[in-house]
């Protein structure tokens, strides 16, 4: 498997640290408002990325945080007069609906900058007595950007370069750093922020230490692959690898990925210029998988535009292999024979596994989910001309795994099943009922099941049956 590392600027082969595992961090987003159709993007490529690995057999640790203590957050909690952690709670309970809707799985663990202070405080120490951080007379705690040797390594950034781009730039109240370049690991409470004991002084966190921090705790010093947008590779990124590295002395992350950014009508996304979608406006007229399959019609590198064209293409895309799904379903259950698969369908078997192949080669070449997606199309061509009425079930059953399988990796959701109406699922209880009265009981748990396998679940409680949808 290649990937494209940030770091190098090349497509290396993955070696994980440990054989049959891969660590992975994606940076989570900032919750004081819904998530836009921009922050979709890296979840449902990180995830996708996740899905591949578990496909081949990889056992995927996987940690994406929330940032719940931020400039935004703290304004948008003061509008409304209330404590930011009601805003930050509020907004990662929509966040994690809109995950679900676009199949994004959760992550093994979501951690909370908030819940993870005394690691951060823990961690900024470190590094004062290491000599890679000082606190300045006001209480602010900063790291010394020069101090870490690679400073610039990931950003392919100079730190001359940057110094001449910075001196311009000082931010007031900064003005005790010993360096322009120096960062924030640590900062004084100002009026109405919510703060933290410290030893410096009454505070919050710096955004990047929040980053280094959680991923140590939940994967360890040492990582397989860090990921993110594209914006996020300076400075967010650069500032994670100094603090971790100096901090922790051994490599952060063994492979850096990015994903390009997401524009709408080919200009950036803006709320001030009226082009901006929240997922939350695109689940009011699509299903989120369109969303999601719209995302994966390119490759995570390449800048990917956003317009009611391309939605509309990625619908009918979805629905042509959802259709072929569908009729291998129908084709399956009404199949004129139960037996095992002729001679010629064994062959047309064997046929289709180049499809496999050829997915998996598109997946090997850092993720290239727009050529999986395309053989994913060539699949469903040839399912279609080569499955009839006559049909066995074993051959029906193969392709239709095969296709199941290669949409999976992708988090398509090709098996949506219809959602039974209420009359009938009384009807049914009532006819289990009967059944059950008649000492029927083989078609009293014939009806249970089938209603089980339409995520309908039975109770018999003193008052008689009731059901609900799992
Ligand atoms: P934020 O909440 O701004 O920290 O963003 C969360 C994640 O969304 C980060 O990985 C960003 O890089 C990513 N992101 C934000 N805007 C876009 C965009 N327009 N296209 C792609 N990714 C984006
Ligand atoms: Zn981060």
């Amino acid at each position: 498997m290649k990937i494209y590392n940030t770091l190098s600027k090349r497509k290396e082969e993955f070696v994980p640290l440990e054989p049959g595992k891969v660590k992975m961090y994606v940076c989570g987003p900032t919750v004081y408002n819904l998530i836009h159709i921009g922050n979709a993007r890296p979840m449902i490529v990180f995830d996708t990325v996740r899905r591949y690995f578990e496909y081949k057999g990889y056992e995927v640790n996987f940690v994406s945080n929330f940032t719940d203590v931020d400039d935004k957050i703290i304004k948008r909690a003061n509008e409304e007069g209330v404590e930011a952690g009601i805003i930050s709670e509020r907004y990662i309970a929509e966040c994690r609906k809109d995950m679900q809707g676009m199949n994004v799985k959760p992550a093994t663990t979501h951690p909370q900058a908030t819940n993870e202070i005394d690691g951060m405080i823990a961690m900024i120490n470190t590094l004062i007595e290491k000599g890679h951080a000082y606190a300045a007379a006001d209480g602010t705690v900063y790291f010394r950007t020069r101090s870490f040797q690679e400073y610039g390594k990931l950003s392919h950034k100079n730190l001359d370069d940057l110094q001449s781009g910075m001196r311009a730039l000082l931010v007031s109240g900064e003005e005790q750093k010993e360096d322009p370049l120096d960062f924030v690991l640590w900062k004084p409470k100002k009026e109405n922020e919510p703060y933290w004991r410290s030893p410096w002084c009454d505070g919050r966190p710096g955004w990047h230490i929040e980053c280094s921090v959680m991923s140590k705790r939940y994967l360890g010093d040492e990582i397989d692959i860090h990921a993110g947008g594209e914006d996020l590779i300076f400075p967010h990124h650069e500032n994670e690898i100094a603090q971790s590295e100096a901090a922790n002395g051994k490599t952060f992350a063994r492979y850096w990925m990015h994903n390009a950014f997401l524009n709408i009508d080919n200009k950036k996304m803006s709320k001030s210029a009226g082009n901006f979608f929240t997922v939350r406006d695109i689940s009011e007229k699509y299903d989120l998988q369109v969303l999601r399959y719209f995302m994966l019609s390119a490759q995570y590198r390449t800048p990917l535009n956003f317009s009611a064209e391309l939605m509309e293409a990625a619908k009918n895309g979805l629905e042509r292999i959802v259709t072929c799904a569908h009729n291998l379903t129908y084709l399956m259950e009404h199949a004129s024979t139960q037996n095992g698969a002729s001679s010629e369908e064994r062959e047309y078997l064997q046929g289709a596994q180049q499809y496999r192949t050829r997915f998996e080669e598109a997946m090997d070449d850092d993720f290239n989910t727009a050529d999986a997606i395309s053989v994913v199309f060539e699949l469903v061509k040839y399912i279609n001309s080569h499955v009839d009425g006559g049909s066995s079930g074993e051959f029906l059953k193969a392709l239709y795994d095969l296709l199941y399988q290669l949409t999976d990796v992708l988090g398509l959701i090709v098996d949506k099943k219809e959602e039974m109406l209420d009359e009938e699922i009384e009807r049914l209880i009532a006819e289990r009922q009967t059944a059950r009265k008649e000492k029927n009981f083989a078609r009293a748990d014939e009806i249970r099941n089938a209603l089980l396998e339409k995520g309908i679940v039975l109770e018999d409680t003193r008052e008689g049956v009731k059901w609900k949808r799992a």
